[in-house]
Formats: structure tokens, C-alpha cells, sequence
């Protein structure tokens, strides 16, 4: 039994040192940057934002708001062919839309087709496999990277330096990084498996930058500051599901609960107040087991869970905050382009981050 006694880090667990800098105004800063990756010969000028290949989240609709911006979309592994086909030869996916797979049979199939028969549409697959430590993950990045040299691949999921650079060397661009951290995972209580998101950050970007590959952040958004804090830590995208599926464009009915409130009106009945909300689950929970495929093996635990999601603002304005946060942080730090972020960033270790005193 070995034990690792240095303590571990989440985004809650630091704040970012402001620092002097030139920089007057926060529409100086450049939050577009230019990605050149170690095998993919394209480059693509973009903002690291990436939303998760979700059911709820990674769709046509999310895809097409994230391209306004620059922006990247992981579509889910759902769509048929076809589905992908059309909207893929409509809009420019070429750069901003990631394709996904699994490691099945009929994922690798469809894949080969689009890209096969649409070889100038898009060239961003995402290999998701929740724990990329099975050596299956490792044939398949070869097997993509001989098959389609110009492809961009991103990779996941992984939380250990050892693992990303073989990935890196074995043929991908990106190598996804986390496990456990997400909104709708229950992985860490299922399995007692997981490492906390900003400690995997630092390691993974650190090994990934020195043999020429990227690291993507994946999962543990909670507020904005923690995009920034993952750009700081070297990630090179962060992605994120559960903070956009809230927003109205994600799929799923809007829910209407209502609720008493402590105030009356003038007949002296309770007011009721109504709150929306959006259903969003876990890939891995129980109920996605039995949307997308024939229902959960007697194998597999759920690891992911469904939850009732506050109803936001639309993506537009999130995307829009987003931006206007990270822009500040930029300007806090002195980082005029998104690419210096990592080196400009300096944490503070704390024991609370926020004042919660006005918060329900
Ligand atoms: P979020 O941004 O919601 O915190 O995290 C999104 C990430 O959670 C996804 O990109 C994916 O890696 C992970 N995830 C999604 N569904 C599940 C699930 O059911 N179980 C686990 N363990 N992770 C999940």
C-alpha cells in the first residue's frame, strides 16, 4: 500500500494573486488564441471553451452557438450517421465540432464513415472513454492516428503524467484530463477513485506541454473563476457540461415547480413562486444506460447520477460572461493573450474562497 502525502488540489482550494500590469482595460486583452498541435497539421485560432459530449449539452443546437464564438462543441456519441452528415456539410464544424466514440465497434464504423466520406467537413474526433487506463484506449488512439494522420484527436480520460504522455507519444493532440470531478458523477463514491482537478491539471499540462501535447480540462466548473483557475493551471481548453445544461438551448423539457414563499397577499394566502428547471444526467448514470443503449449490464454500477438544473440565461449570455470573466482575469494577472495566462497565473492556497453570508 503506497500513499501520496502531499496534499491534493480543487478549484475551491486556491484564489489568484492579482498582479501589476499594462494593461488598462479588459478589451485589451486577446481571449482568442492559436492552437498548433503535435500531430494535427492544422492549426486553429480559437477560445479554449469546450462543451462536453453530454447528451443534454453536446448537440447540434450547443454546436452551432459555440462556433459563433470560436468556441468548441464535443458532440454526443448518439447521433446516427446521417444525423452527423447533414448538419456537418451545413455548418463549418471543421475546427470548433469534435466527433465522438467510444470503443465500440459500431462508434469506430461510424466515425470512419464521416470521416472517410466527408474529409474536408470535420477532423476533430474525440476518443471518450471514462477510464483511459485500459490498454484498449491506447490501441485505438494508434489505430486513429495511422488510419487518419490529419486528424485532430483528443483523448480521455486520464489524471496521471504517466499516462498522458503515452498517449501524446501513441498519437493523440489532447489528452482529456479528470476523472471524478464532474457535476453528474458519482464515480468517486461508487469506486473511491478520483483525484481533485486542479492537482491533475498541473501535473497533466506539465507532462503534456513538455513532449508537444495539449490538455483539455474535464469537469468541476463551477463558477467562471474556475475556468479561469484551469486556464491558469496550463490547461489548454476546459470543458464543461453541467454548466451549460441549464441554459434553455440544452435538450430537455423545461420543468415548472412551484413553492410557498414566507410572504401573503392581500387575502392573506401564501404567495407561490415558480422555478424552472432543466433535467440533466450523468453518461454513465443508470438512466442514460437506459436512454441511449439496452439498459445497464449486470456488471456495471451507475456512476453518474440525474439531477434538476436551475433554468439559466441563454448560452448567448453565458458564453458572453464567460468571455467578460475570463477577460478580467486576464487583467488582474497582466496576461494580454490567452496563451501567457498559465505563465502570468500565481495561486494563493486557502481555506475559504467565498463569502457565502447573503447566499441561501
Ligand atoms: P461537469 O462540467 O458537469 O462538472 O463535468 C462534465 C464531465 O463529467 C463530462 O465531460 C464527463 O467527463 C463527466 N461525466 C459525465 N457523465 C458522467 C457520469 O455519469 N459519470 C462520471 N463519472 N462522469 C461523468
Amino acid at each position: 500500500m503506497k500513499i501520496y502525502e502531499q496534499t491534493e488540489l480543487d478549484f475551491k482550494d486556491v484564489l489568484v494573486k492579482p498582479k501589476r500590469s499594462y494593461i488598462n482595460s479588459r478589451s485589451e486583452v486577446d481571449v482568442i488564441r492559436e492552437y498548433k498541435f503535435k500531430w494535427c497539421p492544422r492549426r486553429i485560432s480559437g477560445t479554449g471553451i469546450i462543451v462536453s459530449n453530454m447528451a443534454t449539452v453536446g448537440t447540434f443546437d450547443i454546436a452551432k452557438h459555440m462556433i459563433k464564438n470560436k468556441m468548441f462543441c464535443c458532440l454526443h456519441k448518439h447521433y446516427s450517421v446521417n444525423d452527423l452528415a447533414e448538419f456537418i456539410s451545413q455548418n463549418d464544424c471543421r475546427d470548433y465540432v469534435f466527433l465522438s466514440m467510444g470503443l465500440r465497434q459500431e462508434d469506430y464504423e461510424k466515425i470512419e464513415q464521416i470521416l472517410t466520406q466527408y474529409p474536408d467537413k470535420c477532423r476533430n474526433v474525440c476518443i471518450d472513454v471514462p477510464n483511459a487506463y485500459i490498454p484498449r484506449v491506447k490501441e485505438l488512439v494508434m489505430k486513429m492516428r495511422e488510419k487518419f494522420p490529419d486528424i485532430l484527436l483528443m483523448v480521455g480520460n486520464a489524471v496521471t503524467a504517466e499516462l498522458v504522455e503515452d498517449l501524446i507519444l501513441s498519437g493523440a493532440d489532447i489528452v482529456k484530463c479528470g476523472i471524478g470531478s464532474g457535476s453528474a458523477c458519482i464515480t468517486r463514491r461508487v469506486t473511491g477513485v478520483g483525484r481533485p482537478q486542479l492537482s491533475t491539471i498541473f501535473e497533466c499540462a506539465d507532462v503534456a506541454h513538455g513532449v508537444g501535447g495539449m490538455i483539455c480540462s474535464d469537469g468541476g466548473v463551477v463558477y467562471i473563476g474556475d475556468i479561469c483557475k484551469a486556464f491558469g493551471a496550463g490547461a489548454d481548453m476546459v470543458m464543461m457540461g453541467g454548466f451549460y445544461a441549464g441554459c434553455p438551448e440544452a435538450t430537455g423539457d423545461i420543468i415548472t415547480k412551484k413553492y410557498k414563499t414566507n410572504q401573503i397577499d392581500e387575502d392573506g394566502n401564501a404567495i407561490i413562486e415558480e422555478k424552472h428547471f432543466k433535467v440533466f444526467y450523468g453518461m454513465s448514470s443508470e438512466y442514460a444506460q437506459n436512454k441511449h443503449y439496452c439498459g445497464m449490464p449486470t456488471y456495471r454500477a451507475s456512476e453518474g447520477r440525474v439531477v434538476e438544473i436551475p433554468l439559466k440565461e441563454s448560452i448567448d449570455k453565458l458564453n458572453q460572461d464567460i468571455l467578460g470573466g475570463l477577460r478580467s482575469y486576464m487583467t488582474y494577472i497582466g496576461a494580454r493573450r490567452l496563451k501567457d495566462v498559465s505563465k502570468c497565473t500565481t495561486f494563493y492556497r486557502v481555506n475559504t474562497q467565498l463569502n457565502t453570508v447573503f447566499e441561501k
